[in-house]
């Protein structure tokens, strides 16, 4: 498998409370979080909201300082102000959820696309340039790209918007693309040209590409690799199929059994394997997190040491991981169980708080 374009290792990112400067009290977003990007390669993060994911992208985007780890391009750690960071900013583009707010809504698809384009292409006549911002637009399927070039963004549909914003993007021929849940503002009939056309680009250029999202159906349509983060940690990660089909966490088979799927009915398992919304609880504070494994309130199949001492990294030889106690505790077998409303109801019997 080829290098890494963009790594992060062991980044955590904790914010301190308002109000609460001096003192100890931070969210802890994003802790221990490891990844990497490899060209022509798209990964997935996957998780619910307050999972760390769009922190983790932020992180890698440089709008965030780790709290601690780093962020590596090309093999060299990236220091604020350093020589690297200048490479930086065009090698790695960010894509966010809501393309209008991405755009000036005060100036038309040509002066938001000319920006990006002189400051890596300052060279070149007029009329080159002009080629270059139509060759962008004709690129994410905007065409003839004479039609939108001249339009404000309040003109354009949504999709219409968020593929000016990939076009600016790509503008500075980035090697890395991030997209932080760059679909879902989107109506869901044109999602899916939005995925295909990432996919695309993806591999016409050889980008390295992270995508974040809460929706494990799409990841699995566009991804190769997922990785599953929960109360800010990283819980399971591997190959797309892999992870899909043979989830080694409990919090992964939640995320997959509650992804609506036409073999298998919308919600009816969900329910039945993992009881109710009610049975779950909330997703923990991240400022006083649970000890232990942090899903262990939600967890059917919590035990003892869950509680109290962080799990173990179980790794296969295929590149799954995963953190979980089940595994050495010898009890993987759990997560094959078809339905697990009995173990539910043994958790609450043993465990009624
Ligand atoms: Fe559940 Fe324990 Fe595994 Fe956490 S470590 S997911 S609480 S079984």
């Amino acid at each position: 498998m080829s290098e890494a374009v963009l790594e992060a290792v062991d980044v955590s990112k904790h914010f301190t409370v308002a109000g609460t400067v001096g003192s100890s009290q931070v969210v802890r977003a994003v802790e221990g979080a490891s990844i990497r990007l490899r060209p022509g390669r798209i990964t997935a993060v996957v998780g619910e909201s307050g999972s760390g994911k769009t922190t983790l992208a932020r992180m890698l985007a440089r709008f965030y300082e780790p709290t601690s780890g780093e962020i590596i391009l090309d093999g060299t750690p990236v220091r604020a102000g350093g020589d690297v960071e200048k490479a930086y900013r065009k090698d790695v583009q960010l894509i966010f959820q809501d393309p209008f707010g991405s755009l000036n809504p005060l100036h038309r698809v040509r002066h938001n696309l000319d920006r990006a384009l002189r400051l890596h292409h300052r060279s070149g006549s007029k009329a080159e340039h002009e080629e270059r911002m139509l060759a962008l637009l004709e690129r994410v399927s905007l065409s003839p790209a004479r039609d939108y070039i001249d339009k404000f963004p309040h003109e354009l549909s949504g999709g219409q918007r968020q593929r000016v914003v990939i076009a600016r993007a790509l503008a500075v021929e980035p090697r890395v693309l991030l997209g932080d849940e760059p679909i879902s503002m989107l109506d869901v009939s044109i999602r899916l040209e939005m995925l295909n056309l990432l996919d695309r680009l993806c591999r016409e250029d050889g980008l390295a590409m992270l995508y974040i999202t809460h929706d494990i159906a799409s990841a699995r349509y566009l991804c190769d690799d997922i990785v599953v983060m929960y109360a800010g940690q990283m819980v399971e990660a591997g190959p797309k199929d892999e992870v899909i089909s043979n989830p080694q966490h409990p919090y992964t088979k939640l995320l997959v059994e509650s992804s609506p799927d036409p073999h298998r009915g919308v919600t009816g398992d969900r329910d039945e394997i993992f009881g109710t919304a009610d049975d779950l609880g909330e997703p923990p504070s991240l400022i006083d997190p649970p000890d232990g494994c942090r899903f262990h309130p939600r967890c059917p199949f919590a035990m003892a040491q869950c509680r109290t001492e962080a799990p173990p990294r179980m790794q296969r030889e295929d590149g799954h991981w995963s953190d979980c106690w089940l595994h050495p505790a010898g009890r993987a077998d759990l997560l094959q169980t078809a339905s697990m409303t009995a173990l539910i109801s043994r958790r609450t019997a043993e465990d009624p708080s």
